[in-house]
């Protein structure tokens, strides 16, 4: 039976190997279009809107990295997949750098192309999490008087993810991240808004929202575990002379010790604004904040930089534990982060941790702390104690809580009445 939806366009500058794969994908029982020009390549995607694209990398008019960008330009949404006969590392760059574009390339192929891993590429199944990001990039358009309503209606809310010690595994604090609830469009992720925020100026306005509300809940949940807190907070807020005594002063009113609060700041920030990150980290520390230097790696910091800044803690970003089960690159970086950040005497994060194969390899580099979905997704702060409860912790508090609820149960203590 033929896959009445599936069209495959293969662009291979060599006739032959297109045929080839062409005839391949038609004993798969799926319409397939080879073409050796780019030009002809343009034109049959307008025509024909193939579901999937091979894409040969090394052509003689225009390379495979030209042809990716142009087709991001015009929001591709074919499935892609990248073949070649080019090493790894470089495939794999092409592919990290498609999908930085928006593009869904789903693999590499490397040449010569098997009927298998043909057959895998046109029958993968659909990355959901992939359609709705892209689903929400075109839908959601966001205005100033959008986030102005959204500030005066205050509607954001927080949700939580844990941060584990990788070698006890023991509870350590939380991260907090900022979720728009818009009453129409619904449930908007901080990418598609923080950064317009940041260049509306309305970010310093939305910061004290969430400093607000984060400590709050701390006050309530996490204060009498002795957990931390980490607030991400933006360049623009680094340039903010006051934002430092403000913090304090906040701190004091709810009866928060500056040391459990961790500010993150992504690498890029920091670089940007040295010389006023200078002083707003020193007078931060100087309080008695920690300061972490978020997404390390991907940015443009320098040795030297991270030498200068008074920071407590590094975090790897995390496509490098994402990537770290299957890619030896991504551990070495992630390895040398360690080093380097015990040479300088700063506690390192993984963030992105989603094996328990990633959590025992950070265990045994000496990686301090870990965070991703393999401990726990972000979660509302409502769910903190339940989640808390299920796993079980054994950190000394949770302990002596649990001996008592024990103790009730066994009827050793009153149980009060509902
Ligand atoms: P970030 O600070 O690097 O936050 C980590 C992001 O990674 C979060 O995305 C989190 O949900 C996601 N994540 C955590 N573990 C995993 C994992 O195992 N796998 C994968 N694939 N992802 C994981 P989120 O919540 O969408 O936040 C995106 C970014 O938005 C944050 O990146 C941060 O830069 C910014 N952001 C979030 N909340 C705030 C905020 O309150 N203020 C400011 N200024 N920026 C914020
Ligand atoms: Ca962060
Ligand atoms: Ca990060």
């Amino acid at each position: 039976m033929k896959w009445a939806n599936g069209r495959v366009l293969i662009l291979d500058d060599d006739a032959t190997i297109g045929r080839g794969i062409s005839l391949l994908a038609e004993h798969l029982e799926v319409d397939a279009i080879s073409v050796c020009h780019p030009n002809d390549f343009f034109a049959t995607i307008d025509q024909w809107n193939p579901t999937h694209i091979i894409l040969d990398l090394v052509m003689p008019e225009m390379d495979g990295v030209e042809v990716l960008q142009l087709l991001a330009g015009n929001g591709c949404v074919s499935r892609i997949a990248i073949s070649s006969s080019m090493g790894q590392r470089i495939l794999n760059a092409t592919k990290q750098s498609a999908a930085e574009h928006g593009l869904d390339v789903v693999c590499v192929l490397p040449k010569p192309l098997t009927m298998k891993s043909l057959k895998e590429f046109l029958f993968s199944p659909i990355d959901l999490s992939v359609a709705t990001v892209a689903q929400n990039r075109s839908e959601t358009v966001i205005t100033k008087v959008d986030l102005l309503d959204a500030i005066a209606r205050r509607e954001f809310c927080l949700v939580f993810q844990p941060k584990i010690h990788c070698k006890t595994r023991d509870l350590v604090g939380f991260e907090v991240l900022v979720r728009w609830e818009h009453p129409s469009k619904g449930l908007i992720m901080p990418d598609h808004f923080i950064p317009l925020s940041e260049r509306l100026g309305l970010i310093g306005l939305i910061t004290d929202q969430i400093v607000e509300q984060a400590l709050n809940w701390y006050a309530r949940t996490a204060a009498v575990h002795g957990l931390s807190v980490s607030i991400n907070v933006s360049a623009k807020t680094l340039g903010d002379i006051d934002f430092a005594d403000w913090l304090d002063d906040m701190c004091q009113k709810a009866g928060i010790p500056n040391d459990v609060i961790v500010l993150e700041v992504t690498e890029t920030a920091a670089v940007v604004n040295q010389l006023s990150a200078l002083d707003m980290f020193t007078r931060l520390r100087l309080k008695g904040f920690q300061v972490s230097i978020d997404d390390f790696g991907i940015g443009n910091s320098s040795l030297a930089m991270l030498a200068r800044l008074p920071f407590s803690e590094i975090k790897v970003d995390k496509s490098f534990a994402m990537k770290a089960g299957s890619n030896e690159e991504c551990r070495a970086i992630i390895r040398s982060t360690v080093s380097l950040g015990h040479g300088l005497n700063l506690t390192v994060v993984a963030e992105g941790v989603e094996d328990e194969a990633t959590l025992n390899f950070l265990s045994e580099i000496g990686c301090e702390l870990a965070q991703g979905y393999h401990i726990a997704r972000p979660m509302p702060g409502g769910s903190i104690l339940d989640w808390m409860a299920q796993r079980d912790c054994a950190c000394t508090k949770c302990e002596i809580e649990k001996d008592s609820t024990m103790l009730r149960m066994s009827g050793e203590i009153a149980i009060p009445a509902p």
